[in-house]
């Protein structure tokens, strides 16, 4: 694609919103940016430290003490290095998921991931998900979907995602982690995690990945035309 186009996809937790980032990226050939993934690396670092991610006046000063970089393998996937360690495997995590979600509703934090989120969509084409991506950091994305499914449906997928990873937990206490991250997203002063008001609607529930595929890309065609 010879034009740069960015992409916003918001939506709550377990969604499928990377799994359709990820898609639509390969699809277009175009980078796909994981913003959930910077506000787990600043948990995980908070984590590390000992410092409590529900204490604002612990957490802003030790941002200070943060480098975190976004970088691309060759086949094109997302690193995030912290301090100099590529911490894309320690952050999948429920522990880390719900410190996240805690540093998140701090003003601050979101003020340090902002032009990383911001710069790199303004040289390339992007597909980028998160929670504000349509409301305050691309507000003027050529495409916003907001990706939803049903409460349980998304449990279970994150469920089957944790299993999957050898992760040991119960389907019961990734839908209470999930409705209370939720929540606090949803509820949070600063950049709530709701649809932007220009943003295409999109429940997931009853659709196969293929078919979610299939639905994005029509819904980014009738916005940006043929690609
Ligand atoms: O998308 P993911 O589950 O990895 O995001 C982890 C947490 O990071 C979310 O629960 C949310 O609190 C926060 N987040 C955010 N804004 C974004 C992306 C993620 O507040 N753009």
């Amino acid at each position: 694609m010879d034009r740069i186009i960015n992409i916003a996809i918001d939506g709550p937790s377990g969604a499928g919103k990377s799994t359709l980032a990820k898609m639509v990226a390969e699809k277009l050939r175009i980078i796909y940016v994981d913003t959930g993934a910077m506000y787990r690396s600043i948990a995980l670092y908070m984590v590390q430290n000992g410092i409590d991610t529900g204490k604002k006046d612990k957490v802003v000063p030790a941002l200070e003490k943060i480098t975190l970089s976004l970088e691309y393998t060759e086949d094109g996937k997302q690193r995030l290095v912290l301090n100099g360690e590529d911490v894309m495997e320690k952050i999948r995590t429920p522990e880390i998921s719900s410190n996240a979600s805690k540093v998140s509703a701090i003003p601050e934090v979101r003020e340090f991931l902002l032009n990383l989120q911001r710069d790199i969509a303004k040289t390339k084409s992007v597909v980028m998900d998160g929670r504000d991506i349509g409301t305050v950091i691309l507000p003027n994305a050529d495409v916003k979907i907001f990706l939803t499914a049903t409460n349980e449906g998304r449990a279970a997928r994150r469920f089957k995602e944790l299993t999957e990873k050898g992760i040991e937990t119960t389907y019961e206490a990734v839908l209470k982690d999930m409705t209370e991250r939720d929540k606090r997203d949803r509820e949070r002063d600063v950049a709530p995690a709701v649809p932007a008001e220009d943003s295409v609607f999109f429940d997931n529930s009853e659709y196969n990945k293929e078919e979610m595929l299939e639905k994005a890309l029509e819904i980014i065609k009738s916005k940006v035309g043929e690609f």
